[in-house]
């Protein structure tokens, strides 16, 4: 049995408590909170310097995409990123495997205990199994052109399978309003079971992706006609946000959100990635149009980052929004673990095993760029 107590607690589903103390069992069960130090016995106490709250939540990874760190130019706009993620079969399995087993333990490391990851490949599964991390596994589909719609869906089919025999949570789902016509859609839509619990899907992530929709050219607009993609993906939709009266009745978590605008937001998760934004795009979400209860934080691929770090991630939400520090901590932890459906993870409730992460080098309860974290 474990007494902890720093400066702040953040169990996230009470308010902060100053000099608070987690009561855990030695396999990390939440068993106490004590809202004063004198409430417990002294010669148990394990008193440490900065804040602790529950471990953190990726809500939006690419963990088969590692080998491709440092591959991709910042800055250069994502049709231009999307040729080196089109080049990713151009490394061997080694390569790819080695990458896969340092981004997952850098996610640990990083204090980081569940993972929503996109999968177009089995690539994940092996090291998956070992069960290090949680893991929600959205299947990925992409099928602009009409002719392979049947084939892009049954090897969907095919992988969730894999991932469902293996024990783990998976999904089959949209990658863009921009590249999964109607008819994929209808299909995605139709074939979700009970097993299912959540969908996702990048939106909105660049200014071209709004063009499409609205008038129907740009850079977009040419790309997909390069690929001969059928005409009812920009036809039958005026926004990409159209796409979600395409799903019926699903809880869904829209990731990148860069380009949306307040009368956009719905009511469902969002899930935002700022240093990919800023590596592809140059550019952030409006953080005052979200609701605060219903934002997640993910760390996007290696492509596109240069570490896994929702403390990373967070600091920047920090210097740009005015959320405070409790509010920062929900949407790393609370939102993602709400959002993936881990119940065990995301507060300090008692009974879950949410992993501790204690934050050091704070400014009070503010981030520094100094800060690290300890698991504890
Ligand atoms: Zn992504």
């Amino acid at each position: 049995m474990r007494f902890l107590t720093a400066d702040y607690l953040f169990p996230l589903h009470t308010n902060p408590i100053k000099n608070g103390v987690l009561q855990i069992s030695d396999d990390g069960q939440v068993i106490a909170i004590f809202k004063n130090r004198r409430e417990v016995n002294q010669d148990k106490l394990e008193i440490f310097n900065g804040i602790l709250c529950p471990g953190f939540v990726n809500a939006h990874c690419h963990l088969e995409l590692s080998h491709l760190k440092g591959r991709a130019e910042k800055g250069q706009g994502f049709l231009e990123f999307s040729k080196t993620i089109s080049l990713r079969d151009n490394y061997s399995v080694a390569a790819k495997k080695q990458a896969i087993e340092n981004a997952e333990q850098e996610m640990i490391t990083n204090g980081i205990v569940g993972v929503g990851d996109i999968c177009n490949k089995i690539d994940t599964l092996q090291k998956k199994q070992k069960e290090n991390l949680k893991y929600y596994n959205f299947i990925e589909t992409f099928g602009v052109d009409l002719n392979k719609v049947d084939t892009v869906f049954n090897q969907a089919i095919e992988l969730r399978n894999k991932f469902r025999f293996a024990g783990q949570k998976a999904s089959i789902v949209p990658h863009a309003p921009y590249s999964v016509p109607p008819v994929l859609m209808k299909k995605i839509n139709n074939f979700f079971d009970d097993t299912d619990e959540l969908l996702t899907i990048h939106m909105q992530e660049t200014n071209e992706e709004n063009q499409l929709f609205e008038y129907k050219k740009g850079a977009f607009f040419d790309w997909l006609n390069s690929m001969n993609a059928c005409l009812s993906i920009w036809g039958s939709r005026n926004k990409p946000t159209d796409i979600l009266q395409e799903l019926s009745g699903k809880k869904i978590l829209l990731v990148h959100n860069t380009f949306a605008k307040k009368e956009d937001i719905t009511e469902n998760y969002y899930c935002t990635c700022p240093r990919a934004n800023l590596f592809i795009e140059n550019n952030l979400p409006d953080y005052s149009i979200f609701d605060t209860d219903k934002l997640c934080v993910g760390t996007d691929s290696l492509a596109s980052n240069n570490s896994l770090s929702i403390l990373d991630e967070i600091i920047v939400i920090q210097n740009n929004s005015n959320f405070d520090l409790n509010t920062l901590l929900k949407i790393s932890s609370k939102n993602g673990a709400k959002a993936l459906g881990f119940e065990q993870l995301g507060t300090f409730e008692k009974g879950k095993v949410p992993g501790v992460n204690l934050i050091k080098n704070m400014d009070g309860l503010k981030f520094t760029p100094d800060c690290f974290i300890q698991i504890i």
